[in-house]
């Protein structure tokens, strides 16, 4: 009778609520997106540029805003004495403090950055919304504040969507307006709002007064019907907000990127002005409401955070997510490469030459297999079959002298000894014909 396995206790560290690792079998696709990442950044002129992991408390107070759930609800204070710091919740209010703290305004305009990192969030945890995520983001700073560099953000974004399998995604996009038109927006929200006071949800009533914008994002049910029939943002812009928007959409069309208008788009932080946008990777469960990324245009974000206007545009993705989508789609954009074969060795004399065997065949990129640790033949061979690899090279005393090697098909059981110098071709004809 087989033996029933012993429960075992859960161990007494977990890691933090709501912190993602990655484990050793995801790594591949992570490894991927960071690829595919680099590939753009690389084509389209962008610079690596990164910010460090700690940042004054202020920073975002001013730049995200001091009524958004980011500021009031969600960061993560480092207890000092004398500073008020955070761990960063976002990556593009770093990244405009460390163009004018490097004077990156010196150099030829516009200034083209992008960066990986952990960002963190105090949110609820739950599927896909976690506190320590990570961020890949593209920053387009300086320059003139031409709506041809709001098509070409979209277009560095849809290339990393394609080039990691995701050819249907979606986005969500719409206009903000800027100073001259947004106090006009916000009194005609406002004026509607307050005719329904009692029947929106308690965060919206804090909203009429502190951040009427916001009412357009609110998730809760009650207040879906009374979002349908609000003011809306587009009827109320002012003529260069709407050429804008018009010759940003123009741009699209051209390069026919995908998009639907979203009157309700308004983003989760103050920098913004006029574009703003969402990505769905559409067909998965993301669809159904989670953005794996989304951007816009802050032109003002260098006057907040105390620099000369400038203006400013970029998008983040959130890697997690992304992630999760080709996972989900296992369409190949980043499957785990799949070892192929599996080297044995047996005896004192053969395990010596191991690791010049092994890298004679990872040199050729030929993804090998092996258990170093573990000298009977048969543990070996289990360990093989375990990970469901047919094609094992077997390396024992005479192979050393005859400087050659076995190889084994485990399914057919059909073996044969090969000369060591002709064991990368061999293996790779095996491989071809699997
Ligand atoms: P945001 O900085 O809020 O615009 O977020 C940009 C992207 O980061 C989102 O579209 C998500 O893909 C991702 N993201 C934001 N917050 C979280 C979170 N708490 N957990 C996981 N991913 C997130």
């Amino acid at each position: 009778m087989e033996e029933k396995p012993k429960k075992q206790k859960p161990p007494t560290w977990q890691s933090v609520t709501g912190v993602y690792e990655i484990l050793p079998e995801e790594a591949p696709l992570w490894e991927k997106a960071y690829a595919v990442v680099k590939n753009a950044a690389q084509f389209y002129d962008f610079k690596r540029m990164e910010t460090g992991i700690i940042e004054n408390a202020d920073l975002f107070t001013r730049a995200v805003g001091e009524d958004t759930d980011i500021v009031t609800k969600e960061m993560f204070f480092i207890r000092s004495r004398s500073h008020r710091w955070v761990l960063r919740p976002e990556g593009t209010a770093p990244i405009v403090r460390a163009y004018l703290q490097y004077g990156m305004s010196a150099w030829p305009q516009p200034v083209k950055l992008y960066y990986f990192g952990p960002m963190f969030r105090h949110e609820k945890p739950q599927a896909g919304r976690y506190r320590q995520m990570q961020q890949t983001g593209f920053e387009i700073l300086g320059g003139e504040p031409d709506p041809i560099f709001d098509a070409q953000v979209m277009l560095v974004a849809f290339r990393i969507l394609r080039d990691l399998g995701i050819k249907d995604a979606v986005t969500d996009v719409n206009s903000i307006g800027c100073r001259v038109c947004q106090p006009n927006i916000k009194r005609k929200l406002v004026a509607y709002y307050k005719t329904k006071e009692s029947k929106v949800c308690p965060d919206c009533r804090t909203r009429i007064s502190r951040n009427p914008f916001r009412l357009l994002d609110c998730k809760r049910e009650e207040c879906q019907e009374i979002k349908k029939e609000a003011p809306t943002i587009l009827d109320s812009l002012c003529s260069a907000c709407k050429t804008h928007f018009r010759d940003w959409l123009e741009y699209l069309d051209e390069l026919k990127v995908p998009y639907r208008l979203n009157n309700s788009l308004v983003r989760g932080f103050d920098y913004y002005n006029r574009t703003v946008f969402e990505f769905f990777a559409s067909g998965t469960k993301e669809e159904s409401g989670l953005a794996v990324g989304g951007g816009g245009r802050y032109d003002y974000l260098m006057e907040m955070v105390g620099g000369r206007p400038a203006p400013g545009l970029g998008f983040a993705f959130g890697l997690e997510r992304l992630v999760s989508v080709i996972k989900e789609k296992k369409n190949g954009g980043g499957r785990a490469r799949r070892q192929h074969i599996f080297f044995i060795h047996v005896g004192d004399v053969a395990k010596k030459r191991s690791l010049g065997i092994l890298e004679m065949l990872r040199k050729e990129n030929i993804p090998v297999a092996a258990s170093l640790g573990k000298d009977a033949l048969g543990k070996q061979i289990v360990l093989a079959d375990k990970e469901g690899i047919e094609i094992v090279l077997i390396f024992g005393q005479k192979e050393v002298y005859e400087e050659s090697i076995i190889i084994k098909n485990l399914k057919t059981g059909i073996q044969e000894t090969v000369l060591l110098r002709k064991m990368v071709e061999e293996v790779k004809r095996r491989i071809k014909n699997e």
